[in-house]
């Protein structure tokens, strides 16, 4: 009989992500609000969606390996060099391609405990071992509790989400670069910027190429694409050139290329998106107050919702899919008294409060 390599054979079954296709079938709804993943209900730009429309045509060519178009557009936006940008079939890839080009088997990872899963997913899946920090007591990421273990286990790759997900929280750019200086010279640190476009322009560092540093960015979410997976990495070309060894050369589909160059040009779309974010994120928290509970502050398109107890909010988490919403719950202290619900459209954010309001009023006080 064949057998998995032994790395596999140790790797427990697991799913980061259950889809809600999944909870649909095992509820049997025919519908449900999706509020779990953090997509955009706004979509995408329409010059987005007319760009792959036309590429659909064309989808029995493969996609263009080196997304030059893509790849020029990005350079001029953010004034880095053509061989310091590396598209990816988004994120989730591109970490896959920083574990694997960086991290050794048996080599040591660092992140925040509860932050999101896929980082964990790969450094399991390439052999690494991880290691965790836990959130502060106030749900935000600890930046002084990371350094120290960096400092102590000198791990050779470090993730960290800004904006963080699951809890929302954005770390300013002198605080990042005052941490990355504390990082041990073997430790690269892989910056997650996965909501950077919910973050105002002026907030967020500059880009500037640094060997010890990867920043992420993607197209799924105030982008609104999720759906065509693509996304971004800025770093150095020597960094870049360690990916170009091991990626696919056509793993980005040629329709998500043509939509994320498009997308790039429709900053009224974006703007829009943004701002319908933010006043979705202040309904949301007006609800949490109205039900007695408290919003944590967020810098993305979801709000983290500490509903008091970890029984309250695992009660919220049972009860919404039978009315036919979907959300998410942090899994890991101190967050895990939170549900974690997606900035929907108008409508969805109704659909949401009203089902609070409901599992509210049949809550245990
Ligand atoms: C949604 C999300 C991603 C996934 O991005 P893709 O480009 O869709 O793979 C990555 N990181 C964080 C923190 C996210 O929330």
């Amino acid at each position: 009989m064949a057998e998995p390599t032994a790395l596999n054979a140790t790797i427990p079954a697991s799913t980061p992500f259950v889809g809600p296709e999944r909870l649909m079938r095992e509820h049997g709804l025919v519908s449900l609000v999706r509020l779990g993943a953090n997509e955009s209900a706004f979509g995408p730009s329409p010059h987005a969606l007319a760009a792959m429309r036309a590429a659909a045509e064309e989808v029995w060519q493969y996609g263009d390996p080196d997304a030059f178009a893509l790849r020029e557009a990005l350079m001029c936006r953010h004034g880095c060099a053509f061989e310091e940008i590396c598209i990816g079939s988004g994120i989730d890839d591109l970490m896959g391609l920083t574990v694997r080009a960086f991290l050794p088997e048996g080599g040591l990872a660092l992140a925040s405990r509860g932050t999101y899963p896929t980082f964990a997913y790969h450094v399991r899946g390439y052999g690494g071992h991880l290691e965790e920090v836990p959130y502060r007591s106030d749900g935000t990421p600890d930046l002084d509790a990371l350094a120290r273990a960096a400092a102590r286990l000198r791990p050779r790759v470090l993730y960290l989400a800004n904006p963080d997900n699951p809890s929302g929280a954005f770390v300013p750019p002198a605080e990042i670069e005052r941490f990355r200086a504390t990082l041990p010279e073997q430790t690269l640190l892989l910056l997650d910027e996965a909501y950077a476009d919910f973050v105002p322009h002026g907030d967020l560092p500059a880009f500037a190429p640094d060997d010890g540093v990867v920043r992420t960015r993607t197209f799924s979410k105030a982008y609104g694409m999720a759906g065509a997976r693509i996304g971004y990495a800025i770093t150095s070309r020597r960094i870049v050139a360690a990916f170009e060894k091991v990626r696919l050369q056509y793993g980005v589909n040629r329709i998500a290329q043509a939509g994320a160059l498009a997308s790039l040009d429709d900053e009224d779309h974006l703007r829009a998106v943004v701002a319908e974010t933010a006043r979705g994120r202040e309904e949301y928290a007006a609800l949490a107050r109205d039900l007695g509970i408290r919003a944590l502050p967020s810098h993305t398109n979801f709000v983290c919702i500490d509903c008091g107890s970890v029984g309250a909010a695992e009660d919220v988490l049972r009860a919404l899919p039978r009315r036919g919403i979907w959300i998410r719950k942090p899994a890991a202290p101190p967050l895990d008294r939170c549900v974690r619900v997606t900035v929907g459209t108008a409508a969805q954010r109704a659909a949401f409060a009203q089902g609070m309001r409901a599992v509210f009023a049949e809550l245990p006080v």
